[in-house]
């Protein structure tokens, strides 16, 4: 019989806002342990939380780019439950209303039909994070710094099928919240965290397995390497005929397996119910236009933008999706230009690598973008050729000089009039008899040995085409 897997994930994000949560405590990162608290963030008998509104924002901002529903009531829930790293002893979620649910992602992932996959998903809400235990050799620390910071929670459909998709599925998510400036999504500082419920089914089955999850992976290799791991494990369980049981995996890293952490018998019971310091969350057209108005322009609808509006290859609009400033430096240079290729490769090839030969940043460039543009059309309209292009590029790197500018001081223009070329082909034609005369006989290659000799007394600034068109038709009188 043949099986699938049947993935579905749960990503915990960290909210890019000043402060945390419930209180004016700063949400940082690297502060020394327990120096961003409060009496609130600690939990301190009588203290009252007051939402922090711009991480509700936030949460609304990321359900209208996964195409949520955002319903006009929410509220928050108590989840009860006694570990030493969440000082409440219950932590503040979205249990039963939450800000935003039934919304999609779509992302490119070639296995896919046409390269897209859809993966459902299924609310993603407010809550807020829990300290962090710190394990020493004889004794053990809690750090509260990051107690109380916000934190989205994104559950998705069991939509995924392989560890490569939940790779890809990751990495867009993260990309579309980086991009909106939801958060930083850095794997490094522990910003994204996620439980991966995994189970497998025979292929066309609609039921799903027992539950398998996979707790607190911290990043997407992990995911994928745990899934690379569970997947055939669970495979070989079911073909031996062994039943499995719902249970709560823990993976490790360094040995490259799942190992069993809790079974269903003795799963929490975090008996939720309604927070009562806290009002629900109802909010506003007028509120909910504010946010629809911070909706950024997506990597993928941007990659397809720039194939579209500027006819550019594929590979290109991605480099210029990926890197944001290149691509802002492309558009201000390109738009309204007959031919944006020849400026993506000024982009893409010639800029980056003077950067990084001279170690300076994009911000710092001395030109601006037009120039760009005008030398394109220099080149575009015969002026210069493009080897002449490349030294005028360098100069205007180092001064800042806009290119037409440049090629008056040099002399560089290409000759690219037609009464000046002919006086020189025909010098050249005069002068070597031999050639010419090969030529006429119908060796067409003596014809390039000609033009080499016109642009040689043209000091290269003949413009070759053009040179070679008027020897062909001065040797064809
Ligand atoms: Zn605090």
């Amino acid at each position: 019989m043949e099986y699938e897997a049947v993935i579905g994930l749960e990503t915990h994000v960290q909210l890019k806002t000043k402060s945390k949560m419930w209180c004016g405590c700063p949400n940082e990162f690297g502060a020394p342990p327990n120096t961003n608290v409060c009496p609130i963030c600690l939990g301190m008998p009588g203290v009252l939380p007051v939402a922090n509104e711009e991480a509700l924002r936030l949460t609304v901002l990321t359900g209208y780019l996964l195409n949520c529903e955002i319903p006009r009531f929410a509220k928050f829930d108590r989840k009860n439950y006694f570990y030493p790293d969440s000082a409440k002893n219950y932590q503040v979620t979205q249990y039963d209303r939450p800000s935003t649910a039934n919304g999609w992602l779509d992302f490119e992932f070639e296995a896919a039909p046409e390269g897209v996959a859809r993966v459902r998903i299924t609310r993603a809400h407010l809550e807020e994070d829990v300290g962090k235990n710190n394990h020493f050799d004889r004794h053990s620390g809690v750090d509260f710094n990051r107690g109380g910071v916000p934190l989205l929670e994104i559950v998705s459909e069991p939509d995924l099928r392989s560890s490569d998709m939940a790779y890809a599925y990751l990495r867009a998510l993260t990309d579309i919240l980086s991009r909106a400036g939801i958060s930083d999504c850095d794997l490094e500082k522990g910003m994204v965290r996620c439980d991966v419920n995994v189970s497998v089914r025979p292929k066309g089955s609609n039921t799903l397995g027992a539950k398998i999850e996979i707790k607190n992976m911290n990043s997407f290799s992990g995911v994928r390497r745990a899934l690379d791991y569970e997947i055939p494990r669970q495979l070989d369980a079911v073909r031996r005929g062994e039943v499995l049981r719902q249970e709560t995996r823990r993976w490790d890293d360094v040995a490259g397996i799942t190992e069993p952490m809790r079974s269903k018998e003795d799963a929490h019971d975090y008996r939720y119910f309604p927070e009562p310091d806290l009002m629900p969350f109802e909010p506003t057209e007028a509120w909910l236009e504010e946010v629809r108005a911070r909706i950024p322009e997506l990597p993928r609808q941007r990659k397809l933008r720039l194939i579209k509006d500027f006819e550019l290859p594929e590979g290109d609009a991605q480099v210029l999706t990926d890197n944001l400033a290149l691509g802002h430096f492309f558009e201000a240079a390109a738009a309204g230009y007959r031919n944006p290729k020849a400026i993506a490769n000024w982009v893409i090839n010639n800029l980056p690598a003077k950067l990084t030969e001279t170690s300076t940043t994009l911000e710092s460039v001395k030109f601006p973008a037009e120039f760009l543009r005008e030398l394109a059309d220099l080149v575009d309209s015969g002026k210069i050729s493009s080897k002449m292009a490349q030294d005028v590029f360098s100069e205007m790197f180092v001064s800042g000089v806009r290119p037409s500018a440049i090629v008056e001081q040099k002399g560089l223009a290409q000759v690219s009039d037609t009464g000046a070329i002919e006086k020189l082909a025909a010098e050249v034609i005069a002068a070597n008899p031999g050639p010419a005369g090969d030529y006429r006989a119908g060796k067409v290659a003596a014809l390039n040995f000609l033009k080499g000799q016109v642009m040689k007394l043209s000091k290269s600034k003949a413009n070759p085409a053009l040179a070679g068109e008027v020897l062909e038709r001065l040797l064809k009188d």
